[in-house]
Parts: C-alpha cells; sequence; structure tokens
C-alpha cells in the first residue's frame, strides 16, 4: 500500500483513542502516504487525540461536535486555510442513549431518537456540504455502518434505525455528488470493541456469536477496516461509489448458526 495515498490529503472525524475505528483508518491512510486533519469532540478527547495526531504527524484541526454547526465551520474554514482543498473525509461518528441500547426498540424516546438521527446520520450530510465545496478536483467520502440496519440485532434498537438512515444517506448522496467526481461510500464493519460499542447491552456476547458463526471465524480488527476504507478513499476504489462495503469476516451472508460453533 506503501505510496498509494501520496499527495491526497484529508480529514478524519471520530477518533476518541487508540482503539477507534476511525484511528484504525487513520493509520492505515497514513502508512500509505496520505496526509491528515483529525478533529475531537470536547476537552476530555482532546488530551486523547493530540498525541495520536502527532504519531502520524497529522494536523489537529480542532473541537468538533456535530451539533453545533459553528464548529463544524470553524473546522473547514480551517482545512480551506491551510490546504485550499481536500481529497477525502471521513466520518466515523454515532451516538445514542445508552439506556435505549438495550431493552426494546419499541420504548425508544422522541428526545433521544431525534438526537440519535442528527448525531449519526444528518451529520453525515452537514459535514458532505462543508466537504462538497473543498474537493473541486473530487473527492471520496466515508462512513461507517454496522449490519444491525439490515438486520434486527439484539440491543442495537433506535441506531439499527439510524444505520439504516445512514445507508440510505450515502446512496443519496452518491448520487448527487458523482457529476462532480465525488464518491460516498459506507464500511460496514463487524463488532469491535470500542468506547462507543461498550454502551451497547451484552456486547461480550455479540463478540462472541460473530467470532463463532463468522465465515473467518474470528472478529475484525481496526486495521482490517483501515485497510478497506485505504481501497474506498484511494484510486483503487475510483469506479465504486454509493456501496455499503461489508467488512465483518463475512458475518452478513450468513443464514444461521455454525454447526461447530461452542455454546457462549
Ligand atoms: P468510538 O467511540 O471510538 O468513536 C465514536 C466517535 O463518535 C467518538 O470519537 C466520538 O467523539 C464521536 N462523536 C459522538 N458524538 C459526537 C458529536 N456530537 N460530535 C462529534 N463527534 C461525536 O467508537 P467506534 O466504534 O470507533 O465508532 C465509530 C463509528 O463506527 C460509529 O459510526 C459506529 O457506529 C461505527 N461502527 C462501530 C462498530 C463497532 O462494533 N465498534 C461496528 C460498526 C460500525
Amino acid at each position: 500500500t506503501q505510496g498509494l495515498m501520496n499527495g491526497k490529503r484529508g480529514l478524519i472525524m471520530g477518533v476518541a483513542n487508540n482503539k477507534s475505528i476511525a484511528w484504525g483508518i487513520a493509520k492505515a491512510l497514513s502508512d500509505a502516504g496520505a496526509e491528515l486533519a483529525l478533529t475531537y469532540q470536547g476537552d476530555a478527547l482532546k488530551k486523547r487525540v493530540e498525541p495520536l495526531a502527532e504519531q502520524l504527524g497529522a494536523f489537529v484541526a480542532g473541537h468538533c461536535d456535530v451539533t453545533d454547526p459553528a464548529t463544524m465551520d470553524a473546522v473547514f474554514n480551517g482545512l480551506e486555510e491551510k490546504w485550499g482543498k481536500i481529497d477525502f473525509l471521513v466520518h466515523a461518528v454515532a451516538f445514542s442513549d445508552k439506556d435505549e441500547l438495550t431493552g426494546r426498540y419499541v420504548d425508544t424516546t422522541a428526545a433521544n431518537f431525534d438526537r440519535t438521527m442528527n448525531i449519526s446520520v444528518y451529520s453525515l450530510t452537514a459535514v458532505t456540504q462543508r466537504a462538497e465545496k473543498l474537493m473541486a478536483d473530487g473527492g471520496s467520502i466515508l462512513t461507517l455502518t454496522y449490519y444491525g440496519a439490515e438486520k434486527v440485532m439484539p440491543h442495537y434498537n433506535v441506531m439499527g434505525v439510524a444505520k439504516a438512515a445512514l445507508e440510505a444517506s450515502v446512496k443519496y448522496l452518491a448520487m448527487d455528488l458523482g457529476p462532480k467526481n465525488i464518491r460516498v461510500n459506507a464500511i460496514s464493519a463487524g463488532p469491535i470493541k470500542t468506547l462507543a460499542a461498550s454502551g451497547i447491552g451484552d456486547f461480550r456476547y455479540i463478540l462472541k456469536w460473530n467470532e463463532y458463526n463468522s465465515p473467518l471465524r474470528r472478529n475484525v480488527t481496526i486495521e482490517d477496516v483501515g485497510n478497506g476504507a485505504l481501497y474506498l478513499l484511494s484510486d483503487m476504489g475510483a469506479g465504486v461509489t454509493g456501496e455499503i462495503q461489508h467488512v465483518d469476516c463475512g458475518y452478513n451472508i450468513v443464514g444461521m448458526k455454525a454447526v461447530d460453533a461452542p455454546d457462549i
């Protein structure tokens, strides 16, 4: 992959720590020669993101909370000043109240439904609007989704509904921006133990279930997702847009429990 991203610059949103999927993507892109900018959400994460950015020689593009449009404007204005244009954008952002990532979907509150949809779905469109202005020469945008968009997964609840809407957004954005040679894709990642995932009920059970029942009989790593992202964000993916690419050790093709799966 060395040199695959030479001369390309872009923004990665969603690094919280070194377990974040966004961090796996940042490492893969940096190893391939990309120049990166990272945002962080709030002061607590600033302390974690700054040293990680330094490891990759990445630009710290500042605080960005997708519920606060002024912070998004500040980040994209800063990038315009620094680089003039960008080649790619990674959106690895999602949130829902953890009290509703357990129990029944039917009990979802209106307030948490709106907040989940705003942070986890609309934000892709909000940042794409801003990125479009910096992608006069074309570009590639990537978001992260999960199989809970397609099938009912335990405890995923409102986040599953949000991911379904996110996947539809990817397709609509891809159609709108295709004429400008801006590609929009998603990676549907298998379960990975991250800060966000720790809010999901029985997450360890879900990890074991995927390990025992996916064709590759293991879970994905953030490095696996990083390499999938490299394909979609580099010119290797030049003919691909509006795609929901599974990077899940094949779990999504499976119809029932593997006969060799041990009890959990
Ligand atoms: P993570 O906790 O490392 O990252 C989530 C990020 O979202 C954090 O950096 C957080 O700061 C950011 N965020 C939340 N609310 C925000 C807001 N209002 N404004 C700006 N940023 C905000 O967890 P992760 O698992 O790496 O999550 C990244 C993406 O991958 C999410 O979209 C998640 O749904 C998706 N995903 C995760 C898994 C998994 O099993 N971990 C599987 C498939 C998809």
